[in-house]
């Protein structure tokens, strides 16, 4: 797949919540859940577990952390070396479990090798009834199939486990649903998941209700995904959500404002999150050359000329329309932020903004920064280029103009080698 559409695909646009939230939408379609309440302190977990038996009758709890990434059953608190998902056996045991876990840092194999911090965690009630032997853990996933074009069902009877190495070890035992848009998800559909995931009886009949039930949530607030793992059968043939990892579609949060009230910033990349209050289309990648662009377009080829060439693009950044000195410092800034970069590429469409006008933001942010560490290549086509180029080429700093896509890449690759 072409690198640009892999990241556009994978990266952009997307709006992660927390487990507690994706199973407040999953009850308002009907999906059933493991029951629970959120805190943030430790001092309100005991009336939280107290509320909860009174609402489910349970008297264990799991008491779990709420981070943005998954693995917390196997995850470890820096701190104090508890688990991210852990059993609480009374309500006396309450306190010291949340203790445990709440205001320290977890680690888990999706973390990124940096603990989280955990500001939340969800006390929920223990489904798994104790000393019962005959419950079973299937995976579900709703998501979007970008070669199909349709929406899928991925499901397995391997539940509980992360579904990569399901996939690696025992393919066989995952499953796909495709969904016709023209008719939606049909009654046989459901009956034919829960009979591959091995059901019957009252387990059976649960499934079939609990599948359009999330199909209709995933369709209904406009999801790029929904996976549920464990979806469980408990030992009285309940089929409840016991996890759920809801990524929302960023582009349709604007008829769902309920759920933008939902986004966590302090799970997101603090530079992000600067660069979007500053009107610019900004996402941070693992590479070393920075990128400032206009339009989005331009900015994908031009992360993919970088990589075509040997590099690798440090961040994607659209500076969009008005690309005047103040921006371009701004946008210096955010980029500069990350100590991988070892040099940026400046690849501007003078259209309605005019080359020299960029030229001359490029040198005055520059100036006014006093000096920037890395060597900066800048591409301008359009409007004045020439001049744009001479105002370059004669301003005496660290900058290399070009003007063609493949000269400024392979400008780049000179300066990194
Ligand atoms: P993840 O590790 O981040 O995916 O978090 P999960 O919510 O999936 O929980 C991790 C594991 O904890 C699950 O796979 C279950 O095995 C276990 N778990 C979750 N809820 C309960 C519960 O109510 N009782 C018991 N005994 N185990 C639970
Ligand atoms: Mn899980």
């Amino acid at each position: 797949m072409i690198y640009s559409l892999y990241i556009y695909s994978a990266k952009f646009q997307k709006m992660n919540l927390h487990e507690y939230q994706g199973k407040s939408i999953l009850n308002s379609f009907g999906v059933a859940t493991q029951r629970g309440v959120v805190v943030d302190k430790v001092e309100d977990a005991v009336a939280a577990a107290k509320k909860l038996t009174e609402e489910t009758g349970t008297g264990w709890y799991v008491v779990k952390a709420q981070i943005h990434a998954g693995g917390r059953g196997k995850g470890t608190v820096e701190e104090t070396g508890s688990h991210g998902v852990v059993l609480a056996k009374g309500i006396d045991h309450i306190e010291e479990k949340v203790k445990g876990i709440l205001g320290g840092h977890l680690t888990t194999a999706q973390t990124n090798g940096k603990g989280k911090l955990v500001g939340k965690v969800l006390i929920a009630e223990d489904v798994y009834y104790p000393g019962e032997t005959e419950t079973s853990e299937f995976y579900m996933s709703v998501l979007l199939d970008r070669e199909l074009g349709r929406n899928v069902i991925v499901y397995s009877t391997e539940g509980g486990m992360d579904i990569e190495t399901v996939a690696e070890n025992t393919p066989d035992l995952i499953y796909k649903e495709v969904i016709d848009p023209r008719v939606g998800l049909q009654g046989f559909q459901a009956r034919k998941i829960a009979f591959n995931l091995g059901l019957s009886g009252d387990a059976f009949k649960n499934m079939v209700k609990f599948i359009p039930c999330l199909y209709n949530a995933f369709e209904g607030c406009d999801a790029s995904m929904f996976e549920i793992n464990p979806v469980l059968k408990t030992s009285d043939n309940k089929i409840i959500a016991v996890d759920a990892k809801v990524t929302l579609d960023g582009n349709a949060l604007f008829r769902h404002k309920d759920y933008a009230a939902m986004r966590d910033v302090t799970e997101e990349d603090p530079t992000e999150v600067e660069a979007g209050e500053a009107g610019l289309n900004f996402v941070k990648l693992d590479g070393n050359v920075g990128c400032m662009v206009n339009g989005a377009g331009l900015a994908m080829a031009t992360m993919d000329i970088i990589k075509l060439s040997g590099g690798n693009p440090a961040n994607f950044l659209d500076v969009g329309g008005t690309a005047d000195a103040e921006r371009v410092e701004k946008a210096f800034g955010i980029i500069l932020k990350d100590p991988n970069v070892k040099a940026i590429l400046i690849n501007i469409f003078g259209g309605i903004v005019r080359c020299d006008r960029v030229a001359q933001g490029v040198v005055d942010a520059y100036k006014n920064m006093g000096s920037i560490p890395v060597p900066i290549i800048v591409r301008l086509q359009g409007t004045n280029a020439v001049e744009a180029k001479k105002l370059i080429d004669e301003s005496g700093l660290n900058v290399h103009s070009a003007v063609l896509l493949q000269e400024a890449a392979d400008k780049v690759k000179a300066v990194l080698a």
